[in-house]
């Protein structure tokens, strides 16, 4: 079986950026998302990035014209059927993801393989709702898309080694690395780099920095590229609480606890920079720390 459509469910930050690299790598994809100005941000943010790397001279106007011309978009899921392959990309909720898969079941060919881009959630628990488990994957891309190269693959309990092969390729074929993950809470990469976000975020809460101190120590006394309060702001501080809920209900363990303070930004909707606010205030022209 070779995928030639790829179906994107989830037009958000992980959405847009799975589109891009998958359009740019030859791939015809087909977007939706339940919120129409969703899908037309997303478009327009793919236009900029790719009109970006043009101006870099590292696509050149034509490969960056077919892109756009290999994406399309819809309201309807159902439209997603036809695609050979489907990556769920949709907000970080397992009823919401259990609810498009459901969805889309009646739609499906046979053949098409079903993947979520979740950060967290079981991908056993995911596939086994589907009647398709043997060809269900957790698909991880690492946000920025178009920037980093990682991709984590995370096998459920009943994905067929095909299935992992196939995906492996898809991986070679988008120029990124793939690396395996057994389906346990949060994976590899999230397992390891949300806790020590959290951690930073009780650090601010107990008063031992500010938001500046914290994320200076890390970028220069630990070599870090970004301050964990500022990558917070830009994983979404909705994601980290829901990865760090999922951490702390699947391996039952006190060192997990979300921090009051990440509950408490995201109760006030200050979810970082898709809001405009989070640990930073992005409305000027540059960030303020909110604490
Ligand atoms: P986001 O909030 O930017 O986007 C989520 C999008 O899903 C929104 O546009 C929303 O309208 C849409 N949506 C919600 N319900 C839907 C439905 N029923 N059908 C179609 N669309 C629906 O979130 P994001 O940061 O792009 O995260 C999406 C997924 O990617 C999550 O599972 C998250 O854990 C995962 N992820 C996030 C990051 C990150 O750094 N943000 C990194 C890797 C993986």
């Amino acid at each position: 079986m070779e995928i030639r459509t790829v179906g994107v469910v989830g037009a958000g930050q992980m959405g847009n950026g799975i589109a891009h690299v998958f359009a740019q790598a030859g791939f015809d994809v087909k977007m939706t998302d339940i919120s129409a100005a969703a899908l037309e941000a997303s478009v327009e943010r793919i236009g900029t990035n790719l009109d970006r790397q043009v101006a870099r001279d590292r696509l050149t106007k034509a490969d960056r014209d077919a892109a756009m011309s290999r994406i399309t978009t819809t309201d309807q899921l159902s439209e997603l059927g036809s695609c050979d392959l489907i990556i769920e990309a949709a907000t970080e909720n397992e009823t919401i993801k259990h609810q498009i898969f459901a969805d889309l079941a009646p739609h499906l060919g046979p053949d098409t393989i079903l993947t979520s881009n979740t950060s967290s959630i079981s991908i056993t628990r995911l596939a086994s709702k589907t009647d398709r488990p043997e060809r269900f994957m957790g698909f991880h891309f690492m946000n920025p898309v178009p920037i980093m190269s990682l991709v984590e693959l995370i096998r459920g309990i009943a994905t067929d080694e095909a299935t992992f092969d196939l995906l492996k390729g898809v991986v070679a074929k988008l120029g990124k690395t793939a690396a395996s993950a057994e389906d346990f809470p949060a994976f590899i990469v999230n397992r390891i780099l949300m806790p020590m976000i959290n951690e930073a975020i009780y650090t601010l809460y107990e008063g031992v920095g500010s938001v500046e101190s914290i994320d200076t120590s890390l970028k220069l006394g630990a070599n870090h590229p970004m301050g964990p309060l500022e990558l917070a702001d830009f994983i979404g501080l909705d994601t980290c609480l829901a990865i760090m809920n999922v951490l702390h209900d699947g391996l039952a363990d006190t060192k997990y606890r979300p921090c009051p303070l990440l509950t408490k930004y995201v109760e006030a909707g200050w979810l970082g920079r898709k809001t405009d606010r989070g640990f930073y205030d992005y409305r000027g022209d540059v960030p303020v720390p909110t604490r």
